[in-house]
């Protein structure tokens, strides 16, 4: 063999044994992700029955997920429990709200457009710019985290003050509350763009409507980013006590272009921008409330994957609430199946005593796991 045939040979050689190389790690991904399956969660905060009886009721209906309140992922009976039975627990961590802190320092609220508190209902916003009451959060998240070696945080509340559970189709984008106006955000504002209302404008509603109609995509990009930097730091300070832990954050379900954008002008969550901070982006797709269809939760799910290369879990409603039900359990079936379909990687159930107190429903998450086998 000559020196140009041997060196043909090789070449072909080496690049068989790359494809080769590519292909065998190519199918041990795919049966990976097979074997992995839907992250399929139930959202629960308060819990008085026997925890052994909980867990046996995960096992059988198939989660393997649990987003649970700071109280409980505190208590050493659950925590032993859950890594018995191999169910993975994320800690539901408030950011901006906080009624306790609110009703002890009232000074913390965030400012509306109309120049009044951040406040409606039990929805009650900090604001998110004061660096004294974000010391305090990401203490007590380092805390938990060192405390109570939970696999995940997840990041509830993050985003700016909006009371979306209680916003329909119908809501014109002027109509939605923009936030915050208070000395510390126009300040943090002004310090990234340079942009400062005019002396004369005196009062919030007027110094808001200038900010408003003059600087939007500004105030949006601000927004977003300070959103984005708050999401950095506390997913940092949790990774610097358990290098590897997961990160998600719960998203309002609002599509790019509903009410005008929205989701960024209002909510201050940019999905594009946060998606390389976290493990999972779960948009509360809670179509029940908002007087929205079954099959919108998987449209939301679709517009969200279009915006940012994320994974995303889906959290959905098993029981009415704030409007007149019944959900039925043939329609919250029908949003379990949208829920699922590609490219979801999961369904988180809001939430757990929900679910358990009807068969029905339980039956059905059941059969549309087992249909998935
Ligand atoms: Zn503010």
């Amino acid at each position: 063999m000559n020196a140009r045939r041997f060196w043909v040979w090789a070449t072909l050689v080496l690049m068989a044994g790359v494809v080769l190389a590519l292909t065998v790690t190519f199918r041990r991904q795919v049966r990976e992700s097979a074997k992995s399956g839907p992250m399929v969660g139930a959202k629960i905060y308060e819990y008085s029955g026997s925890f052994p009886a909980l867990f046996a009721a995960w096992r059988e209906t198939g989660i393997n997920t649990a987003f649970v309140s700071p109280a409980l992922q505190s208590n050493p009976e659950f925590r032993g429990l859950a890594k018995k039975n191999g169910i993975a627990t994320f800690i539901i961590f408030p950011v901006f709200f906080d009624a306790e802190e609110l009703a002890k320092r009232p000074d913390l609220f965030g400012v509306t457009d109309q120049g009044v508190q951040a406040e409606e209902s039990w929805v009650k916003f900090v604001c998110p710019t004061r660096r004294d009451y974000l010391a305090g959060k990401i203490e007590y998240l380092r805390n938990l985290v060192r405390d109570t070696d939970p696999e995940g945080i997840s990041l509830d509340f993050i985003r700016f003050f909006v009371f979306w559970e209680m916003v329909y189709p119908d809501r014109t984008p002027e109509s939605l509350p923009n936030t915050c106006f208070d000395a510390s955000c126009l300040e943090s504002f002004a310090g990234k763009t340079n942009i400062r209302p005019p002396a004369e404008l005196i009062g919030t509603p007027e110094i808001a409507r200038w900010i408003l109609a003059n600087h939007l995509r500004e105030w949006t990009e601000w927004k977003c980013g300070v959103i984005a930097d708050t999401v950095k730091t506390l997913a940092d300070a949790a990774r610097k006590i358990k290098p590897g832990i997961k990160v998600n954050i719960h998203t309002v379900p609002w599509r790019s272009d509903d009410f005008g954008g929205a989701i960024r002008s209002v909510a201050g969550q940019d999905l594009a921008r946060l998606a390389p901070l976290v493990d999972y982006i779960s948009p509360m797709c809670y179509h029940h409330m908002v007087k929205q269809t079954p099959a919108w939760v998987h449209s939301v799910v679709e517009d969200a994957d279009r915006a940012a290369k994320a994974v995303l879990i889906p959290s959905i409603q098993v029981k009415e609430a704030y409007i007149p039900g019944p959900e039925s359990p043939a329609e919250f079936k029908a949003a379990l199946i949208e829920a699922l379909k590609p490219p979801s990687r999961g369904v988180i159930f809001w939430n757990w005593s929900s679910l358990a107190e009807s068969p029905e429903k339980i039956g059905a998450v059941k059969a549309v796991l087992e249909s998935l086998r």
